[in-house]
C-alpha cells in the first residue's frame, strides 16, 4: 500500500489529468491570465450548481468573507456573531473591518453554531447596549451546513444579516437547498485542501441580491466605477486567476462523483468506529460533503493515544481546531476566559480528523480503522 495521505491531491490529478492539463494549456495559449473567459464560465457553472443567482469569484476564501462585509459597510461599533469553534478567518474578517466579533458556542454533535446560544448572545449584546448587533456569520464546519432552518428566521427577527461561511461547506445540502445558497450572502474557498480546491488560492461569493452583486464586482477590482481607472470607493485587488478558474471547471464537473465517494467512505468509517469514538452526526434532511471526517474522543488523553497510534502506523491525522477563537491571543483584549464557551472548548480538546478525499480506498479505510479500534 502506498503512503496514506490526508487529502490525496495526486490521486485526483491522476484521475482528471487529461482535462486539467488541457485547461491549463488553453489558458497559456490564450494568454488572458486575468479575467479570462474561464472565470465567467466558472461563475455561471457555480450559480447553476448552488442555485444562487449571482456568483463573484475572488482571490481567497478569506476575501470572499471580507468583501460582503465591506459591501454591507460593517465597521467600528458593530457586533457580528461568529462561532468560536472554526478557522480564524471567520472572525478575522470582522476584526479587519474594525467591528467586534461576539463569539457563540457550538453544538456538541454537529460542531456547528448553536442557535440557542446565538439567541442568548444577541440578547446580551442588546441588553448591554454598547455595540450595534449587525449580523451573523455561520460556518458549515467539516462540510455540514449550519442549521439554517433556525438561523434564517433568527436573523430576520433580529434585523441581522446572515453570511454563510461555506469555505468547508461546498456540496452540502439541507433538503434540496445547496450550501452557498443560505442566508443573504455566502462565501466559499478554493484553497487546495478544500472539497473543491484549485492549485493556489481562490474563493467565491454568492448572493441573490443584485445591489450586493454590483457592489461585489466593484469591490474586487479596487472599488471601480464604470472602469478600473474610475475609483469610487475603497476596494481590494481580489480576482480569481484565469488559470485557477480553468482548473476548477473540470474539478467541479467531477465534484458529485467525488462527493458520493467521500460519503461512502464516511459510512464505512462510521460502521467500524462507532463503538470506539463519537462519529459525525448528520441531522435528518441534511447532507454533508465531508470535506473533513472528524471524530470525537472521550477525553484528551484518548485523543492523544489515538493520534499517536495513527502516527506510528504512518497515518496522518489533524486537529481542527486545537484552540477556539475566543481564547486566541489576538482576542485577549475582548476579555474572554476559559469556561465561557464550554462546547467549543471541549471540542478543541477531543476532536481529530482522519484522511478523507474523493479517492480514498477501502483498503486504506480498513487499515486506519484497524489501528483505531485497537486504541483503548
Ligand atoms: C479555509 C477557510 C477559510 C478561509 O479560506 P482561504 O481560502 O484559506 O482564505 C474561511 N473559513 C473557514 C471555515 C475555512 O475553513
Amino acid at each position: 500500500m502506498k503512503p496514506i495521505q490526508f487529502n490525496d491531491l495526486g490521486a485526483q490529478y491522476a484521475a482528471l489529468k487529461e482535462d486539467i492539463d488541457k485547461a491549463i494549456a488553453d489558458v497559456i495559449a490564450g494568454a488572458h491570465f486575468i479575467s479570462g473567459p474561464q472565470v465567467e464560465e466558472l461563475e455561471k457553472a457555480l450559480c447553476d450548481y448552488t442555485g444562487r443567482k449571482y456568483c463573484v469569484t475572488c482571490a481567497s476564501g478569506t476575501d470572499a468573507l471580507h468583501l460582503p462585509l465591506m459591501a454591507m459597510g460593517v465597521g467600528p461599533g458593530d457586533a457580528v456573531f461568529v462561532p468560536a469553534f472554526t478557522f480564524y478567518a471567520s472572525s478575522e474578517v470582522v476584526s479587519l473591518c474594525g467591528a467586534t466579533p461576539v463569539f457563540v458556542d457550538s453544538l456538541p454533535d454537529t460542531y456547528d453554531i448553536d442557535p440557542d446560544d446565538l439567541l442568548k448572545k444577541i440578547a446580551a449584546v442588546k441588553a448591554e447596549g454598547k455595540l450595534n448587533p449587525r449580523g451573523i456569520i455561520a460556518v458549515d464546519l467539516f462540510g455540514l451546513p449550519a442549521d439554517f432552518t433556525r438561523l434564517e428566521p433568527i436573523a430576520k427577527e433580529n434585523g441581522l444579516f446572515l453570511l454563510e461561511d461555506a469555505a468547508q461547506g461546498f456540496g452540502g445540502k439541507i433538503g434540496a437547498r445547496h450550501a452557498c445558497s443560505f442566508g443573504d450572502v455566502s462565501a466559499t474557498s478554493f484553497f487546495p485542501a478544500k472539497a473543491l480546491g484549485c492549485y493556489g488560492d481562490g474563493g467565491a461569493v454568492f448572493t441573490d441580491d443584485e445591489e450586493m452583486y454590483k457592489l461585489l464586482l466593484s469591490l474586487r477590482v479596487h472599488g471601480k466605477g464604470s472602469m478600473k481607472y474610475d475609483n469610487i470607493r475603497v476596494g481590494l485587488n481580489s480576482r480569481l486567476d484565469t488559470l485557477q478558474a480553468a482548473i476548477l471547471l473540470p474539478k467541479l464537473a467531477a465534484f458529485d462523483v467525488e462527493n458520493a465517494h467521500r460519503n461512502g467512505a464516511a459510512e464505512k468509517y462510521a460502521f467500524q468506529l462507532k463503538d470506539h469514538f463519537a462519529v459525525p452526526v448528520i441531522p435528518e434532511g441534511f447532507h454533508s460533503s465531508f470535506g473533513y471526517y472528524t471524530l470525537r474522543a472521550k477525553d484528551e488523553a484518548q485523543r492523544t493515544r489515538a493520534m499517536d497510534a495513527l502516527k506510528a502506523a504512518g497515518v496522518p491525522s489533524i486537529i481542527y481546531y486545537p484552540r477556539p477563537l475566543h481564547l486566541q491571543k489576538v482576542y485577549a483584549p475582548l476579555g474572554y476566559k476559559e469556561g465561557d464557551l464550554p462546547v467549543a472548548e471541549s471540542s478543541s480538546k477531543t476532536v481529530f480528523s482522519l484522511p478523507m478525499h474523493g479517492y480514498i480506498t477501502d483498503e486504506e479505510i480498513d487499515y486506519i480503522c484497524g489501528v483505531l479500534t485497537g486504541v483503548e
